[in-house]
């Protein structure tokens, strides 16, 4: 069991935890280059900073663009 962050209600005891990513932050990778000595490769990304825990139903509000 666990309360929703989004209806604040304490779900079923057997009901699926949904982990919903509401913040996000530029990330930077730098990795070397496989085959090229002394080159490294950028790429960006994001990586998640805030997550919240939502009930089944929830997650399908979510997954369906209802609330965001
Ligand atoms: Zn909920």
């Amino acid at each position: 069991m666990f309360k929703c962050d989004l209806c604040h209600k304490i779900t079923e005891p057997r009901e699926k935890l949904t982990r919903h990513p509401i913040k996000y932050r530029d990330k930077v990778y730098q990795n070397n280059h496989p085959f090229k000595k002394n080159q490294v490769i950028t790429s960006y990304g994001k990586e998640i900073i805030k997550e919240i825990n939502v009930c089944e139903k929830c997650a399908e509000e979510l997954k369906n663009g209802i609330v965001s």
